[in-house]
């Protein structure tokens, strides 16, 4: 097996490997697009499936109903609920499967919300700005998220517990809204093979070429989707649309959650973290990589909670069962809900 690894290892140098090389192209705060270059197809779908689906992000898990008088069901608020993006500090929690905890959950696992609201008029709209954090790293990414629209009187009064997850348990758990990418096109024209008839010009929906002393000229290359509509036009056969297969336009585009560069690096810390676990499992082969620091955790942070939500104090066993419960209270009749 080791001598087969060094086979492909051998293979890959005498190929001519060359270091992967990232231009960022355009940021915004919850946007950032990427060239990257000298990088395998298959490295680079591993980089975006990990970044979908096993970079981890903050979402409410529980809810705990006190007082529900609005029109919809317990459920439907505490599904609302579990869908607001928050804010996400990947050094304060750890997974609840990794935390001391051992699930049952706590301050290094979860995050604590309240509400407690009620419509002073028909048609008062609750939304995530009535939602108060325990913890003001962990919040709503938007404070005019619809959670419920009330009557006059009608009152809602919750608990929320927030986690962190990975998407690949929940899609809530996502950090990012888009994760893509595409080959880097080339798109050249044959000047002495067109004729000027503005074929392609019209064909292109991506505003590629524009007409200049009667020939067809590139004018926006990277705006190509590679889809051939105007090579197929072209009667004379003057253009030709290629891609380097080892180069790509990456667009991540975060939840808010994190800054989407924060997003990439703790993805590639995932990913570095699962490639010393492959290497660990090759006979003789060592990790050549070095352990990063671990992660600083949060100082303990006691939940406030009001005179009634007190009464209501999550009891758990250690480990708990997945599907959705109802606790019902003597007094208040609240009720605990999962938030898938
Ligand atoms: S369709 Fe072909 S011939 Fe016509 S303008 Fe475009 S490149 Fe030139
Ligand atoms: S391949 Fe499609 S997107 Fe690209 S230049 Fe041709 S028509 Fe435009
Ligand atoms: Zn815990």
């Amino acid at each position: 097996m080791v001598e087969e690894y060094n086979e492909v290892e051998r293979r890959a140098s005498k190929r001519g490997r060359q270091d992967m090389k990232i231009t960022v192209l355009e940021k915004t705060e919850d946007t950032l697009t990427l060239r990257v270059e000298e990088v395998r197809p298959g490295l680079m779908n591993a980089i975006r499936r990990i970044i979908i689906a096993e970079t981890p992000s903050m979402a409410i898990e529980e809810v705990v109903i006190l007082e529900n008088q609005s029109p919809l069901f317990d459920e439907i608020i505490a599904h609302r609920l579990g869908l607001v993006p928050l804010t996400t500090n990947f050094d304060t929690y750890v997974l609840s499967s990794e935390c001391t905890c051992e699930g049952a959950g706590c301050h290094l696992c979860q995050a604590g919300f309240t509400m407690e609201v009620e419509a002073p008029e028909d048609g008062f709209l609750a939304t995530t700005g009535d939602l108060k954090p325990q913890d003001p790293d962990t919040v709503p990414v938007s404070d005019k998220i619809p959670i419920a629209k009330m009557a006059k009187g009608q009152r809602i009064v919750v608990e929320a517990y927030a986690r962190l997850g990975i998407g690949l348990d929940h899609a809530k758990w996502q950090p990012v809204s888009t994760m893509a990418y595409k080959m880097i096109p080339h798109v050249e024209v044959d000047a002495k093979k067109c004729d000027g008839c503005k074929e392609c010009v019209n064909a292109c929906f991506r505003q590629v070429f524009k007409m200049q002393d009667n020939k067809a000229v590139v004018v926006d290359e990277m705006n190509c989707t590679m889809c051939n509509l105007c090579v197929e036009t072209c009667d004379v056969q003057a253009i030709k649309v290629t891609y380097d297969e080892n180069s790509f336009i990456v667009t991540i585009e975060s939840t808010g959650a994190a800054p989407p560069e924060q997003i990439v690096e703790k993805g590639l810390d995932v990913f570095r973290k699962k490639y010393e676990e492959l290497i660990k499992l090759l006979p003789g082969r060592a990790p050549k990589v070095t352990a990063k620091p671990k992660a600083k955790k949060a100082a303990p942070t006691k939940p406030k909670t009001t005179k009634k939500k007190k009464t209501t104090t999550k009891k758990k066993a250690p480990k708990k069962s997945k599907t959705t419960s109802t606790k019902k209270k003597a007094a208040s009749k609240s009720k605990k809900k999962k938030s898938k």
